[in-house]
C-alpha cells in the first residue's frame, strides 16, 4: 500500500488511515516506549529520545496517515511534552488540532457514521440470514446444500462483524451476550474493557482519559454511590480541558471505542 499525502490523509476515513499505518509504518515491531517519555525521565534525556523519535517519523511513509489519526484521536496536550506520534510532539498535536478543530470534528463524526452504519447493516443481514428457512424444494440433497450455503453466509457475516469490532479493539460485548440470552454478570475485567490508566476512549458522551482504576468494591460503591458496584474508573473528558475528573461505572460496550491503549498491561488482583 503506497503512502499518503497530507491532503489524501485529511480526506480519508479512519479505516483507510489505519490500514496505511498497519501496512507501511516503520515503527511496527519496535518498542512503543520509544515514542513516550518514561515516568520520572529527566527532561534532557527525553529531549534526545524525542528528537530520535521525530527523526524516525520523518522517514516513515505512514507519517501523514499517522498524524491524521493522532489528531482525530485527540492525542497530545498543550502543556504535556511526553510523546511523539506522526512526527509531532504532544504540544504540536494539540496546537494543530486547535487550528483544525472544525475539520477534525467533522472527520471524527464521519468516521463514526461510516463504521456504525456498516455494523448496523451487517448485524441486520446476520439476523435475517440466521432465521431464514432454507429452501427445501430440491429434496434432501438440495436442502442440505441450501443449509450449508446459509451456514456459510452466517459465518461470513459474523466474521465481518468480528473483524470490525476487533479493529475497534473491544472485548466481548454486551450485545453479543444479549443476542444469545446470556444474562450472567460479565467478569469484572470484561466489564471494564480496555479502560486502564493512560487509555483514552470515546463514546457519544465525550472522549475520556482514564486516570485511575478502582477495583476495591467498597471504594467503587462509595465513588459511584451505588451498592453492589464492583469497580470504577476515574476519567477526565479530554474535550473539556477545564472539566473535573469523575468516576464511571458503566460496562464497556460497542458504543465505546478505544482511541489509545493503556501504556501498561493490567495485572488482575490475585
Ligand atoms: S509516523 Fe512515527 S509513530 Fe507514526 S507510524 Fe510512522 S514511525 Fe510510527
Amino acid at each position: 500500500m503506497p503512502s499518503m499525502t497530507p491532503e489524501q490523509a485529511r480526506r480519508s476515513r479512519r479505516d483507510m488511515l489505519q490500514a496505511t499505518v498497519d501496512a507501511v509504518a516503520v515503527c511496527t515491531g519496535t518498542d512503543p516506549e520509544a515514542f513516550f517519555r518514561a515516568d520520572g525521565e529527566q527532561y534532557i534525556v527525553w529531549q534526545a529520545r524525542r528528537a530520535d523519535a521525530v527523526r524516525v517519523c520523518a522517514g516513515c511513509p505512514a507519517r501523514a496517515a499517522c498524524e491524521e489519526l493522532a489528531l482525530r484521536d485527540g492525542d497530545g496536550r498543550p502543556d504535556v511534552d511526553d510523546m511523539v506520534r506522526g512526527g509531532l510532539t504532544g504540544p504540536d498535536l494539540a496546537a494543530t488540532r486547535d487550528q483544525q478543530s472544525d475539520r477534525l470534528t467533522a472527520a471524527v463524526a464521519a468516521d463514526r457514521d461510516t463504521e456504525g452504519r456498516r455494523l448496523d447493516d451487517l448485524t441486520a443481514q446476520l439476523q435475517r440470514a440466521a432465521v431464514k428457512n432454507p429452501d427445501k424444494t430440491g429434496g434432501h440433497r438440495g436442502a442440505s446444500r441450501a443449509q450449508a450455503a446459509q451456514n456459510e453466509q452466517v459465518r461470513y457475516l459474523a466474521d465481518q462483524i468480528r473483524s470490525i469490532r476487533t479493529a475497534r479493539r473491544g472485548p466481548r460485548r454486551m450485545e453479543d451476550r444479549s443476542m444469545t440470552g446470556d444474562h450472567t454478570p460479565l467478569p469484572v475485567n470484561e466489564e471494564i474493557g480496555p479502560r486502564r490508566p493512560g487509555a483514552i476512549y470515546q463514546n457519544v458522551d465525550g472522549r475520556f482519559e482514564v486516570l485511575a482504576l478502582i477495583t476495591d468494591p467498597g471504594e467503587a460503591a462509595r465513588l459511584l454511590r451505588r451498592d453492589g458496584a464492583r469497580w470504577a474508573v476515574i476519567v477526565r473528558d479530554t474535550l473539556r480541558p477545564d472539566g473535573q475528573p469523575f468516576a464511571v461505572g458503566s460496562v464497556w460496550t460497542t458504543s465505546d471505542y478505544l482511541i489509545r491503549p493503556a501504556r501498561t498491561a493490567f495485572a488482575p488482583a490475585a
